[in-house]
């Protein structure tokens, strides 16, 4: 059997990986030329880390991961801590430690895993179709390939999810930008190894640590989609965005560097629960497009590559009763988490103002408990248990 994954980000390796663990034939086709993942990191939950255990990848991950012990909200101006806890709760409920990583360094750890060589760079897709015998994909250079399936890991504004739907989808925009990077860890701006955050006027930056004496840092920004913007300028318009805001967050400011820092719109599309269409399924932001705000977009796509590799693995050698088996496994899960996530983001970033003070208040009296229920909760329900 040979499958066919377009996109090379973390849902198409970890599925082409994982189907070539069952020993499926396994070809990757990417549209940029290199390894140039847009974002600094991203973190890894625990739900995720079972996933790549799972594909083998247990050393390589932890390897990556930055060691978050603590988790804690600082108040935005005053610098006050609103509460600070330890994450060994939840490690202990859930069974896994959660990996702050950098995007790069995963992307690269997940290309040799698969085989660096193996990738065909350049391939940009520009259609998918599908027959009883195979379905073919078609690139922009003219060429062809046909498989026994197609999976369309080609992230949020994918092709082949308007294959498998029928026609083209709108995605929502959530309301804020995000700028990211990676700087050194620096104490002033919050301990070393502590997820730290500062909230405010329904706004959050924040730092966690990854591999390698560097803090991910990210700050959110609400504003109107479209919004204007030189490249390079991050740190004049977060330093007049964040004039007012605590030391630390002046400090972060200072140590960035604007020529590496992303600036990201956030956008998310409402669930859908129809990923296949023959021999063709989608996988990863192509089949579940999140806001970032409870970090499980990745690792959902981490999930969906070890359901597809059960459902490969109990239905061998029958491709629409393995895409059944892998829609029926993730379309409910994969939706939850988008909603979830959705929640979330209109509480951090005041769509309604009194629900955004009130969770304030709820921060100043948390001991953890609540917090570390709600990211079980997200953690909890992937295919690896
Ligand atoms: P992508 O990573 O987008 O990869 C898709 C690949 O397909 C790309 O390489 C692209 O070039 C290629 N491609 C696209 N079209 C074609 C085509 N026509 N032909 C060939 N190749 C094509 N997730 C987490 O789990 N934790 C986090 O903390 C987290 N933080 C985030 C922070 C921000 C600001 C954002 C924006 C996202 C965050 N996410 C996080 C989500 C995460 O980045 C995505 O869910 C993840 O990258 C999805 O992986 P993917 O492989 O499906 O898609």
């Amino acid at each position: 059997m040979k499958a066919v994954i377009i996109g090379a980000g973390m849902g198409g390796l970890s599925a082409a990986i994982a189907l070539k663990q069952l020993g499926i034939e396994v070809e990757v086709y990417e549209q940029v030329t290199e390894n140039k993942p847009v974002g600094a990191a991203i973190s890894v939950w625990s739900n995720g880390v079972k996933c790549l255990n799972h594909l083998g990848l247990e050393r390589e991950v932890a390897a990556l991961g930055g060691i978050v012990e603590t988790m804690s909200y600082v108040e935005a101006k005053t610098g006050d801590t609103m509460c600070r806890f330890s994450m060994q709760p939840l490690i202990d409920e859930v069974g896994q430690r959660p990996y702050p990583v950098a995007r790069a360094e995963l992307q690269l750890m997940l290309m040799n895993a698969y085989g660096l060589d193996d990738i065909h760079f350049g391939k940009k897709m520009i259609s998918v179709s599908d027959g009883s015998d195979g379905a073919t994909v078609e690139f922009a250079d003219g060429t062809t390939v046909t498989a026994d399936l197609v999976i369309g890991a080609d992230g949020a504004k994918s092709r082949t999810r308007e294959y498998v739907l029928g026609g083209p989808v709108t995605r929502r925009y959530a309301g804020y930008v995000n700028f990211n990077g990676l700087v050194e860890i620096d104490e002033a701006i919050g301990p070393a190894t502590e997820w730290t955050t500062y909230v405010g006027d329904g706004r959050r930056v924040s730092v966690m640590p990854v591999a390698g004496g560097r803090f991910y840092f990210f700050f959110d920004v609400p504003m109107p989609e479209g919004a204007p913007y030189e490249r390079g300028s991050a740190r004049e318009v977060l330093a007049a965005e964040f004039a007012d805001w605590a030391p630390g967050v002046q400090t972060l400011i200072a140590a960035l560097d604007p020529s590496a820092t992303n600036r990201v719109e956030i956008l998310d599309l409402d669930p859908f629960h129809t990923w296949v269409k023959g021999r063709v399924a989608v996988l990863g932001d192509a089949a579940h497009n999140t806001t970032p705000d409870i970090g499980q977009g990745g690792c959902s796509a981490m999930e969906d590559a070890v359901a597809l590799q059960y459902a490969f693995r109990d239905h061998p050698d029958d491709v629409p009763a393995a895409l059944a088996a892998y829609q029926a496994a993730r379309t409910e899960r994969a939706g939850e988490l988008v909603l979830r996530a959705r929640k979330r983001c209109d509480v951090t970033h005041a769509k309604d103002p009194e629900k955004t003070a009130q969770w304030y208040r709820e921060l100043r009296d948390e001991d953890g408990t609540n917090i570390i229920r709600g990211i079980v909760g997200n953690i909890m329900g992937g295919p690896v248990t």
